[in-house]
């Protein structure tokens, strides 16, 4: 019987390389479930392509819901917890994802994580209810499906530290005085990466990189003195793990998000796919690595600082660089103006308390709320 997948965000960039991986594997996989937040046209052609189950449309009205189409929030809980979803692959765009990802943990499911901003906002609640619920999540994240991969089975105790890598996006080598201008249609042309809007201004700022820091904290349970990032620009080494005899192994592959979100539905094991990118290492060569440029890209170590001090920290750097990303996007703030919004909301709320999930909940409306309102420029 092929397995159930769920998946949340099919509209998007990593959602719309899901559908056609899972398209692939008919005899693995199959689509129980779609949900989108507004793209009724691109969803209505999913659906019909595809009859799930269960569709749903979070920001979607009456008209929709004669379709049979689910609406409101509650789809996405709803599309985790089916009886005939297996695995949830979550692909929706910031800490929206958070219930969808806690509800299939909770029911014992796998999630194929690529909704990062979930573990940077309640890392200790998510991870907590897999080890409840028996559920697991596997990366889709590349550099995290890569770590996966390097670790193969290894005990955490044989890792002496992982090394991230970053394509340092398109403006790498540039200077603090060149980037206070730069527009929204520079900050999206990124390098190596297609990806959504969001993912794509935080590849810029090397938010991206902070939150994929803290997210390998919590998926592998890494101290952040054992976390670094280096830039590599052909974003061909997808990461690195040093083990404890200071032996190191990487993980390689063309710039395509086809095989970790292929891994992240088969892990642990591999399945033949003829139509994932090959890796030609000729072609791609010289691959090259350089240290991150901390002064020009303050965005790594504001990530390093909610890190190290947790709590509610990751949560309000995370909400803080949502709605900064939101207004750069929409010609509200300039590019540096981002990780001056994230500083600025983590002196303010970065010691709020995060004991429970409506804790960090308030932490992650208020540093919405205090980049809103102009983050006391
Ligand atoms: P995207 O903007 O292309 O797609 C986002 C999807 O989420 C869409 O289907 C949209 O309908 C849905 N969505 C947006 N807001 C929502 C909300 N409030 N409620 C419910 N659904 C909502 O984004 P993407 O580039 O595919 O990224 C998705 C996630 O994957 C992000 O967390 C990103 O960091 C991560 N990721 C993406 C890539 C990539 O190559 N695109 C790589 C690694 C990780
Ligand atoms: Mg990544």
């Amino acid at each position: 019987m092929p397995r159930g997948v769920a998946v949340l965000g099919s509209t998007g960039s990593i959602g719309t390389t899901a559908l056609r991986v899972i398209a692939r594997h008919p005899d693995r996989f199959r689509v129980s479930a779609l949900t989108a937040y507004n793209n009724a046209p691109l969803l209505g052609e999913q659906v019909r392509e595809l009859s799930p189950g269960f569709v749903g449309i979070v920001n979607g009205n009456g008209k929709q819901s004669s379709q049979g189409w689910i609406t409101g929030v509650g789809c996405l809980v709803d599309a985790a917890e089916l009886p005939g979803t297996d695995i949830v692959l979550n692909a929706i765009v910031g800490a929206a994802g958070l219930d969808a990802t806690m509800a299939a943990l909770r029911a014992g499911k796998r999630v194929a994580l690529a909704n990062k901003e979930t573990l940077v906002l309640a890392g200790d609640i998510v991870m907590a209810a897999a080890r409840q619920g028996g559920g697991e999540i596997v990366p889709i994240d590349s550099e995290h499906s890569a770590i996966l991969q390097c670790i193969a089975g290894r005990s955490r105790a044989d890792i002496r530290r992982v090394i991230l890598t970053a394509s340092g996006g398109p403006f790498r080598g540039w200077s603090t005085q060149q980037l206070a201008d730069v527009t929204v249609d520079d900050a999206l042309r990124h390098p190596t990466w297609q990806m959504g809007r969001k993912i794509t201004v935080d590849s810029a700022t090397l938010a991206n990189k902070a939150l994929e820091v803290i997210e390998a904290h919590f998926l592998f349970d890494l101290p952040y003195e054992r976390i670094e990032v280096i830039v590599h620009p052909q974003s061909v080494v997808h990461s690195m793990v040093e083990f404890v005899d200071g032996s190191v192994i990487a993980q390689l592959g063309a710039p395509s998000m086809e095989l970790p979100v292929l891994y992240a539905l088969t892990h642990p094991d591999r399945i033949e796919d003829d139509a994932v990118a090959r890796f030609d290492p000729i072609a791609r060569s010289p691959l090259t690595f350089e240290p991150v440029a901390q002064d020009e890209f303050p965005a790594l170590r504001l990530g390093y600082r909610a890190a190290v001090a947790g709590g509610a920290a990751p949560a309000v750097f995370n909400a803080a660089n949502e709605v900064a990303v939101a207004h750069f996007l929409e010609g509200k703030l300039r590019f540096p103006q981002i990780p001056q919004a994230i500083e600025s909301a983590l002196d303010e709320l970065g010691g709020m308390s995060s004991n429970t999930r409506d804790d960090l909940l308030l932490a992650d409306s208020r540093a919405r709320a205090h980049v809103e309102a102009g983050f006391g420029r």
